[in-house]
Formats: C-alpha cells, structure tokens, sequence
C-alpha cells in the first residue's frame, strides 16, 4: 500500500479547527506522569508543519500510515486512511478546540505526534522501534522526552483525550500538580459535548472510588492536594489517587466551578502550590472535613 499523506496547509488547515463534529467514545486507563516544561510558547506555520511532515514520514515503521495535520498536533497511524483522519478530526481536533476553550491560550511548545497504533502487536512492535520502549500500560500514554503521545487506540479514544490534556498543561500551568494534572486529564476520557463544551462523564473509575469511601479508605483533600509527584504515581499507593482527582474534577464540573478553579489555581499557585487553599476557596467551605463529607455523599449517589 502506499504512504499516504493528509496534508492540510495553511488557511483551510485552521478551518478545520472550526468545523469538526463529533464525540469521544472514551474509555481508558491514564498512564504516563506528564513533564511540565516552562519555555516559551511559539506559534507554528503551515511551512513548519510541512517540515515536521517531511522528517516524520522518514522515520514510519511501514508503509501502512497516514499522517494528518491537526494543529498543534501531527496525528500518524496505521488504521486504514479514513479512520486515521476520521480520528484527528472527531476525537483529536474536537476535543482540542473545546479544551483550549475552557482552559488553555497556549499550544504546547513544539509539534507533537500523535502515534495511533492499530492494535496490541503494532503498539508494542512500534513502541520498541521507535522509541525503544516496553510500554508500560496497554492503552498509551505522554512522551515528554520524545515528544509524542503514543496510543493502541484499538482500546478506545478515551485515553487520547486524557493525554492530549497533558501538553497543554504543561504549556499553560507549568508546576501543576500531578493530583490536578490527572483530575483534568482523567475527567475528560470518557467525554461528550453538553451545550458546546466539552464535559466529563462518570465512567469506570467511579466503583472502586465509591468502594473506598464505604470502606472509610480515602485520603483528605488536603493530602491529596499535597502529594508529591512520586506518590501520586506510586502503584503501590491506595489506587483511588487518580479517581479523588478525578471525581473531585467532576463534582467541580457540576457545580460550574471547575473552569474557574482552573484560573484560580494556575494564577495563584506561587503562593498556593498545591490547590488546596484556592479549592477551600472555591468550594466556600471553611471546614473542610464538613467539605468532604458532602463530596463523598454526592459521589456514593453517582452511578456510572
Ligand atoms: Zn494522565
């Protein structure tokens, strides 16, 4: 089969942005720590799309792929053509355009690639080929050092929203913590759009969660907030990390807080570098364990 190339430039390449429709059908297991990187944002021109094209199709693994632009992402994968640009158009570029506009004025500092591997064999092959790695979940995840985020999309598009979540992140907030990087990027995998905004639904992580409040087995928020980066990452660690940030994401959600949690936050966290005093404001409660009781009984009543 021949190498086929999308290749979208100039004005109709930013069209694009406002013409895609779709939904993210999005179930996953987030994976890979996001690296927050604090250079200067720059805007990238078709010409520099053109060659990251061209550089890009040197290093396929097989004539299988399709590259297609899709700022400020390039999205390469060997699913048959239709549904490689089907993806960068009703997942990728959907969910970007709703993304930037509720959090993010940044696009992350270099074009990255969006790897969309057909399946297990090709995701594992793959991740050994060209980046010389055993991945270490089956769904995918964010590559800060090779500046990819790297899918079995075969497993759904939910992981790709939650990773597409990271760069910007770390384009725009910088020293966000990992407990508020993950809340966002874990609200938004399985994700659909209410009203023309992108918005987070319950989905499998809310069981375990809730068995953990029955059981009395959950941090407070305030722990939470303050976890280091290794702890909130630590497989050894209660398993409910990720599914407190997230559903405390949801609840804020809910409430039509999260957005501006999310300002406040990133512009004050100098002086509160993990949340937890902006969140205590937010949510108006000057006693938070009161605060916790109140989240743990709204996320029992929750159902998936
Ligand atoms: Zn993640």
């Amino acid at each position: 089969m021949r190498v086929r190339y999308v290749v979208r430039l100039g004005l109709r390449l930013f069209l694009l942005l406002g013409m895609i429709h779709g939904r993210a059908n999005l179930r996953a297991e987030p994976v890979e720590k996001a690296k927050p990187s604090s250079t200067p944002t720059r805007q990238f021109t078709a010409a520099d799309y053109t060659a990251h094209v061209q550089a890009l199709q040197k290093k396929l693994p097989s004539k299988d792929f399709t590259v297609v632009i899709a700022p400020p992402f390039v999205v390469v994968g060997d699913e048959p053509a239709e549904m490689v640009r089907e993806r960068a158009e009703n997942t990728v570029q959907w969910a970007v355009k709703r993304l930037k506009k509720l959090y993010f004025q940044k696009d992350p500092q270099q074009i990255l690639d969006i790897w969309l591997f057909k399946d297990k064999q090709s995701y594992e092959a793959n991740c050994k080929r060209l980046f010389g790695k055993t991945p270490d979940t089956p769904f995918g995840y964010y590559s800060h050092e090779d500046k990819a985020l790297v899918m079995n999309i075969a497993t759904g598009g939910g992981t790709l929203v939650h990773e597409i979540v990271h760069p910007f992140v770390a384009a725009n907030f910088p020293k966000c913590p990992a407990w508020f990087n993950e809340g966002l990027g874990s609200l938004y995998e399985q994700s659909g759009e209410v009203e023309g905004e992108i918005h987070g639904y319950t989905n499998w992580r809310l069981p375990r969660l809730q068995e953990a409040i029955r059981t009395k087995n959950l941090a407070s928020f305030k722990k939470l907030c303050s976890t280091t980066e290794t702890e909130f990452y630590d497989k050894d660690d209660r398993g409910t990390n990720y599914s407190q940030a997230r559903y405390l994401c949801y609840y804020l959600q809910q409430q039509g807080l999260l957005q501006k949690f999310y300002r406040s936050f990133s512009e004050k966290q100098e002086a509160d570098p993990t949340g937890y005093a902006t969140l205590t404001k937010i949510v108006g409660s000057k006693d938070m364990g009161e605060f916790q009781t109140e989240w743990e009984d709204y996320v029992l009543k929750l159902r998936r």
